[in-house]
This record gives C-alpha cells, sequence and structure tokens, in this order.
C-alpha cells in the first residue's frame, strides 16, 4: 500500500525519527517518564481520563483504557484538527523536513481522511468512558 495523500513511507519515517512523539504530545499532556526511561506516561488526551492510562513508547502511543492508539500523523490530525497532509505539513515544518511540492490532485484524499479524523474525534468526545446502558426505558414502571 502506498501512504495517502503521496507522502513517501521514508519521508514520514524522517519525520517521526526527528520528530519525538513525547514532544508533541508533551504539549497538551503532561508526561512522566517510565522507570526505564524508554517510555511515557500521561493522562489520556483522547478520552479525558483522570488515570494516567496513557503512554507512549518509541513511535507509537496507546491509551490502556480507551484503547486509542496510533502515531505522529494520527494525533497531529486529531489534535490541530487537520486532515492527514496537513498534519504532515506541520510536523514537516517542525522537525525540518523538506516536503515534495504536492501535485492538487491529491486534495479529495486529504479531505477524506480529514473527515475521517473528525467522525474519529467526535465518537471519542461522545462517550466520555465508559457509562452503563441502564435509564433507557424506564417509562412502563408504576
Ligand atoms: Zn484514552
Amino acid at each position: 500500500m502506498s501512504a495517502p495523500s503521496g507522502f513517501s513511507p521514508d519521508l514520514l519515517a524522517e519525520i517521526r525519527a526527528r520528530l519525538p512523539l513525547e514532544s508533541i504530545i508533551g504539549r497538551r499532556v503532561t508526561l512522566k517518564r517510565s522507570g526505564d526511561g524508554r517510555s511515557w506516561r500521561g493522562k489520556c488526551p483522547f478520552h479525558g481520563g483522570r488515570s494516567p492510562s496513557f503512554s507512549i513508547r518509541g513511535q507509537g502511543f496507546r491509551c490502556f483504557s480507551c484503547g486509542e492508539h496510533d502515531d505522529h500523523s494520527s494525533y497531529t490530525m486529531w489534535s490541530e484538527r487537520v486532515g492527514f497532509a496537513a498534519a504532515v505539513q506541520l510536523l514537516a515544518a517542525e522537525a525540518g523536513v523538506d516536503l515534495p511540492k504536492q501535485p492538487g490532485q491529491q486534495q479529495d484524499d486529504a479531505e477524506e481522511i480529514a473527515q475521517q479524523a473528525r467522525e474519529r474525534a467526535e465518537r471519542l468526545a461522545a462517550q466520555p468512558g465508559k457509562s452503563e446502558g441502564r435509564d433507557v426505558e424506564q417509562e412502563g414502571l408504576g
């Protein structure tokens, strides 16, 4: 599979290598280094829980509570509410990586991915933790 929006896997890999994931997420989330120094923990920015269920290890993150997991570009799409192409541009600028010129025809892909990111963000916002499905239909009583 080729990368969406025409960015080469090498380019994305270089961005990830230059830009520690904890430095991006650390702007919004207070992170603490784990005992072995190989991972970071903090409160999950996705579901907003109070316990530090969110963990960053290497070039990926995962929340043990809500299960959200991904990498640089997905996090940036979510945090900045932008499409994949825009997220990569932001990350590339920060990492000091030059992006190749984008042909205009890639817009559709970016738009579709942006839409998916928005839907996911909305879905996550709509379910703060696991709430029980009670009091749905209380009417027939009495
Ligand atoms: Zn979470």
